[in-house]
């Protein structure tokens, strides 16, 4: 593809997110982050090129060395992997806008502890396992309220905007569906988060007629 076509295919996929947003609201505005992990720094280069500025990784010795390898250029780095406690110190050395994968409450406290020794803070989703999948990390839905006002009490370094979900894994869209409206659910009654990560390639038109507000997309957005 050339540069041209490139932008041309992008724009196809921009329309898709503008469609399905507008069938909610005309208020209703959907952030595009774009998950580089199948990528190389040279594609996302190409992408920046014609305009995307946020991105997704999913593990953080990857995020690590895009970032870095990237840092003249003023990317918004996302991190939507799971975390292990011994990296959490890796993850906070490159200062991510966002955090979307804070799935229990042991790990937002150790989180805590050493954003506190750092002092810093983070910006994070609680990510929540919406179809209840063994596969999957993440809070339940009975459970996501009270935990991420838990968190909201004993993190204060720890700046929640909202919740995360991946759809059920499932060729049943009923079924997605019904796992974004119950996440969205959540979402709406929990105080101060405006942050509603939901959907990816397969599924995100879908996620943002369900409320989303920020889709996660890989291979749509790097598959040329
Ligand atoms: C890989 C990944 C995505 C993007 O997946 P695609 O299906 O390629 O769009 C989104 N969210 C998370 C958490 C991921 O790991």
């Amino acid at each position: 593809m050339t540069e041209i076509e490139y932008k041309i295919y992008i724009d196809d996929v921009i329309r898709r997110v503008e469609t399905a947003r507008i069938k909610v609201s005309a208020h209703h505005i959907v952030k595009i982050v774009a998950i580089s992990k199948y990528s190389t720094s040279d594609n996302i280069v190409k992408l920046y090129n014609i305009g995307q500025r946020a991105y997704g990784e999913n593990k953080v010795q990857d995020l690590k060395q895009k970032a870095h390898h990237l840092e003249d250029l003023p990317l918004e780095w996302h991190f939507v992997g799971n975390l292990q406690k011994n990296k959490i110190n890796n993850l906070l050395d490159i200062n991510p806008t966002l955090f979307h994968g804070l799935d229990s409450l042991s790990l937002a406290h150790e989180l805590q502890k050493k954003l506190l020794a750092k002092d810093m803070t983070l910006d994070a989703l609680l990510q929540i396992n919406s179809a209840n999948e063994e596969s999957k990390s993440g809070v339940s839905i009975d459970d996501a309220k009270s935990i991420y006002e838990q968190i909201q009490r004993e993190c204060p370094n720890i700046n929640l905007r909202g919740v995360m979900s991946i759809g059920a894994h499932s060729d049943d869209a009923k079924l997605v569906k019904e796992s974004f409206r119950k996440t969205h659910e959540v979402y709406k009654q929990l105080k101060g988060a405006d942050i509603c990560s939901m959907g990816m390639s397969g599924d995100f038109e879908l996620a943002i007629e369900c409320g989303s507000n920020m889709v996660r997309l890989g291979s749509i957005m790097f598959n040329k």
